[in-house]
């Protein structure tokens, strides 16, 4: 079996999470790349010692193509297929329990982009989040679907009571965007303690988008 270099580029943004610090006790994660415009990788339940020949090929409609799914991972390919439907352009998703980020999610509030890194990779905006819903049920989907074209940019959104859902151009910018997320989900609560995060000057973050809608144009 031939390893597409989307595969490897999966199995090393896996592993970037656990080197980075970012993942929750459990290790628990799921992560896509998208192959074309109907299917993508997915991991197969697991993310610890992933090899590239581990993964699963899904359609965006929940088809098992190749590989083998544990039945937890067949109940986020709904998850993952509405990111996809929702955003052409996204290339790779990571759902992750990262502590911290899961912290504002279980407090239901948005996580506000105060620092520096999620300025820059990819999220210059607050992280929105979706109401609380089974794990991939209809109610679930439906809620990042109406998020998502609520908030036509963001890269992020907090799972309520759950956890957080990253996408991006592919495997590792996406990676990238977790560790800067959980870092500035980190500053902030260490902030708290002393008298709360300040937001950037005026026109900072406004500036970073209007650099990247032009980029994207
Ligand atoms: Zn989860």
């Amino acid at each position: 079996m031939t390893v597409s270099p989307t595969a490897r580029q999966l199995v090393e943004a896996a592993e970037s999470l656990f080197t980075a610090g970012v993942m929750s006790h459990s290790g628990h994660a799921n992560l896509s790349a998208r192959l074309d415009s109907d299917r993508f990788l997915l991991t197969p339940g697991f993310v610890r010692g992933l090899r590239p020949t581990d993964l699963a090929t899904v359609t965006l409609d929940g088809q098992l193509l190749e590989g083998e799914l544990r039945s937890v991972s067949t109940e986020i390919i709904a998850m993952h297929s509405a990111v996809y439907r929702a955003r052409p352009r996204v290339g790779a998703i990571i759902h992750t329990h990262s502590p911290a980020a899961t912290a504002f999610a279980v407090a239901h509030r948005p996580l506000p982009c105060r620092t520096e890194p999620m300025l820059r990779f990819g999220q210059p905006e607050d992280v929105p989040v979706v109401p609380w819903g089974p794990r991939g049920s209809d109610v679930s989907v439906r809620g990042i679907a109406s998020v998502l074209s609520q908030r036509p940019t963001t890269s992020a959104v907090l799972l309520a009571n759950h956890g957080l859902l990253v996408f991006g151009p592919d495997s590792a910018a996406t990676a990238h965007l977790v560790v800067a997320i959980e870092e500035s989900a980190e500053a902030e609560l260490a902030a708290a303690a002393l008298g709360g995060a300040v937001d950037f000057p005026a026109g900072a973050l406004a500036d970073v988008q209007a650099a990247i809608a032009r980029a994207a144009s």
